[in-house]
């Protein structure tokens, strides 16, 4: 046994007396007396004595015990004689004090060889660490740890019986299982083990050791009875301590007469030739050390049980964790209550389900998050493995349980978590807040360009919520924010996002949504909204506005949500709960493939691209005004007005900001409009009378011979299709027969745009 890395403090007795002789010589005789007792008990105090006194003797002694394996002892001699003295030692001391216990002789020879040749592995230790001064490394004190394994295969080699390899092999492990790297602890351990860790360390405290001055006997009794319990075995404390103080001298003396005087060579040499060792205990590897140093060492808890669910293995690890100690637990059946087991949602696991146990009989390993008791009753979130243990022949012989505590872990995440809800969503509403609707609209409009799939963007704004703040209250007010919040919300798909933009005004951001379908769902969800009866406003409906818009070529997502909030201002200025659509895309595309399809190759040989007639149901002087942003937006050059007409000069060098594609600048367009009002009765209120306008559109290159005939068709339609949302205008059914019609409108604006003088020459050019 080595204890340099126990800590004992240096014996104080000794510089106590030199420190009062001094004093004595100064004449302070009055003290002497009680000095010269000091002294005394000093003395009392010396190391214990030993028979072992000279070369000769040990010899002797070693060879009447050993015969012809004391060649191992002489090997250990000449490789570290203090350590060879040592084993003789404590054979002598172990041996009587197994004739005082009157333990049966086969127990006696045996623990008289194992002491003998406790320390026999030494011989593999490097010189640099056996004979150091001062204290071991943590690495120095690994590989001094491994002299047990090596001795123990020098011993299995010299076919020393299954008894002596146990008592040396379980010498090392704490009565109380927790160190030594022993799978038994407590009474488990066998006898002579127990017998042979109490005298080694004694005879290893109270001798002279290159590192360390010997102690006392008393210290080093001091020292047992502190471990007692924990690394040695109680009650062989006590007894040792009373035999050794009736006669220290004793147990040595009867030994060695016993060897000397009765031991027969013939009896000698049979305990070498004992028992078929092989199959008796597997033999520690190297490897296995290790692997028992990680598992003492790991914070996490591991737990090995058998077949059977016998805990073999309970790590401190375990014991910090569950606040349950090794040796309480060892050889008792694991079953989820002995720990608290909980699911993931704290739910008990009842022991009929025992997970381990699942393990066992599936052979398949689990990992999943549990709960268990842990100290002081605080129950601890785990990341919980268990892992089962096959034999080679494919036989589950025991599970591995490995808990990982990560109670700080769901601390940390759950803060995360809140700092992110924080940020990005509102507190009032629980929807995203502005800032997270600018993060995702940016991704959004990019992702849907990419996969060319379109994307709609929905604005609403509560009406008249001044109002009802001003009768209610704010905190009624508020009521009626969340459950419009909450309705938007019942109406996302997949990949939609509900943000609360500003106080009562939202913004549903629709994937995978053409403006059409975008437009029926703001129907939808305008048509519920205007059904909710609000409790805090005593049952009262309110009703909200919608602008609707679907991205668009060269569309940024700024654009695009500056086109929602027209859409959205429009249906505000045209009353309020409705929903307004700006922009092309869906039904209305759909509608344009249509109209060119009907477009004659005759007309187009005619120059002009494409002509419509939509009506809007506002007053002229509404659609102006209206024809103002479509103006300004693509950045349009007004070439005539008369009277009711207006041509259109758009593209080259002015491009607007809604089509930054190249090919789209060069083409230049003129669009000639022609508008007239007119009175209509509503079928439902035939007194009533309302004006309207028609519209007559129709676009020609400026050049006459434009060449890229399909690109300017298409900006043709784009513009048309802009067009009509910017006057929120509708097609007129039948258009192209009225066209053809003598005297229908058509016609009439045809001439009317016939008769005006061309402005400049690109609108003659376009004429002809
Ligand atoms: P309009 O139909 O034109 O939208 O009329 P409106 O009265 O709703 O006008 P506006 O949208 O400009 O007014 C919004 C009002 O909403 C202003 C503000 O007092 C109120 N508001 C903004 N945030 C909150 C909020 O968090 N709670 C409450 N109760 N009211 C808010
Ligand atoms: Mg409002
Ligand atoms: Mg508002």
């Amino acid at each position: 046994m080595d204890h340099r890395t126990k800590p004992h403090s240096p014996s104080s007795h000794g510089t106590a007396v030199v420190d009062a002789l001094n004093v004595a010589t100064e004449g302070r005789l009055a003290e002497l007396s009680t000095l010269v007792d000091d002294l005394s008990t000093e003395a009392l105090n010396a190391p214990a004595p030993s028979i072992v006194d000279s070369y000769e003797t040990e010899s002797s002694l070693v060879q009447a015990r050993l015969g012809i394996a004391s060649s191992l002892y002489t090997a250990l001699r000449w490789k570290h004689e203090p350590t060879a003295q040592h084993c003789l030692r404590t054979a002598l001391c172990c041996s009587g004090w197994a004739e005082l216990m009157d333990l049966p002789p086969v127990m006696r020879d045996e623990l008289e060889l194992a002491a003998l040749l406790h320390d026999i592995g030494k011989i593999g230790v490097l010189d640099s660490i056996l004979c150091k001064p001062g204290p071991l490394s943590a690495q120095e004190a690994a590989i001094m740890d491994c002299h047990w394994l090596m001795g123990e295969q020098v011993l299995r080699g010299s076919s020393a019986s299954p008894g002596v390899l146990d008592i040396v092999r379980y010498s090392r492990g704490w009565f109380d299982g927790k160190r030594g790297h022993c799978d038994r602890h407590g009474d488990d351990l066998p006898l002579g083990a127990r017998m042979l860790a109490v005298a080694d360390a004694f005879d290893s405290m109270t001798t002279d050791h290159i590192f360390r001055r010997a102690m006392s006997t008393q210290r080093a009794f001091d020292e047992l009875f502190r471990c007692a319990g924990t690394q040695f075995d109680p009650d062989l404390v006590a007894i040792f301590s009373k035999l050794f103080e009736r006669d220290p001298m004793a147990m040595q003396s009867a030994a060695a007469r016993r060897w000397i005087g009765e031991l027969s060579p013939q009896f000698i040499e049979q305990q070498w030739r004992r028992g078929e060792v092989g199959a008796a205990a597997p033999i520690p590897t190297l490897d296995s050390l290790f692997q028992q140093r990680l598992i003492e060492s790991m914070h996490d808890a591991v737990i090995f049980v058998d077949a059977h669910r016998k805990v073999l293995r309970w790590n401190e690890g375990a014991e910090r964790l569950t606040g349950l100690s090794g040796c309480g637990i060892l050889s008792r059946n694991f079953i989820p209550s002995l720990i608290g087991m909980s699911d993931e949602r704290q739910r008990p696991i009842a022991d009929k389900d025992c997970p381990l146990a699942q393990a066992a009989a599936g052979g398949v390993q689990w990992m999943r998050r549990l709960h268990v008791n842990g100290r002081g009753g605080k129950i601890v979130a785990v990341d919980a493995q268990a892992v089962p243990v096959v034999d080679s022949d494919g036989v589950v012989v025991g599970v591995t349980l490995l808990m990982h505590d990560v109670s700080e872990e769901i601390t940390l995440e759950e803060r995360c978590q809140n700092l992110h809800d924080m940020a990005t969503r509102d507190p009032l509403t629980q929807v995203a807040n502005r800032a997270e609707f600018d993060r995702v609209q940016a991704e959004f409009v990019k992702a849907h360009r990419e996969t060319k799939r379109p994307c709609a963007l929905i604005m609403t704004d509560i009406d008249r919520f001044k109002t009802i703040n001003d009768t209610y209250g704010h905190q009624a007010g508020d009521e009626v924010i969340k459950s419009i919040a909450h309705l938007l919300q019942t109406f996302c798909r997949a990949g939609d996002l509900v943000a609360r933009y500003g106080g009562e005004e939202f913004v549903l951001l629709c994937a995978d949504c053409d403006n059409a379908t975008g437009a029926k769902r703001a129907e939808e969800i305008r048509v519920a909204f205007g059904m909710v009866r609000h409790t805090s406003l005593g049952q009262r409906c309110v009703t909200a506005s919608f602008g609707v818009t679907e991205v668009q070529p060269g569309d940024t997502p700024e654009t695009m949500l500056r086109r929602a909030d027209r859409a959205l201002i429009t249906a505000k200025e045209t009353g309020r709960n409705r929903v307004v659509q700006l922009g092309v895309g869906g039904d209305a595309a759909a509608g344009e493939d249509k109209h060119i399809t009907a477009t004659s190759k005759k007309r187009l040989a005619g120059n002009m691209l494409l002509k419509r007639e939509m009506t809007s149901d506002s007053p002229l002087e509404r659609n102006i005004e209206k024809l103002k942003g479509f103006v300004a937006d693509h950045h349009a050059e007004i070439t005539l007005t008369d009277r009711n007409r207006v041509q259109l000069r758009i593209g080259g060098d002015r491009g607007g900001p809604l089509f930054k594609r190249q090919s789209d600048r060069t083409i230049r367009l003129i669009i000639d409009l022609a508008f007239h009002e007119e009175s209509y009765a509503p079928e439902n209120n035939p007194r009533a009378m309302f004006k309207r306008t028609r519209i007559a559109t129709m676009i020609s290159p400026v050049k006459s011979r434009e060449r890229r005939t399909a690109a300017a068709m298409e900006r043709a339609r784009q513009l048309v299709a802009s067009l009509r949302s910017y006057l929120m205008a509708t097609d007129v059914d039948g258009v192209e027969a009225v066209a053809e019609e003598e005297g229908g409108l058509w016609h009439s604006i045809r001439s009317l745009f016939r008769g005006a003088p061309p402005a400049n020459a690109a609108a003659q050019e376009a004429e002809h």
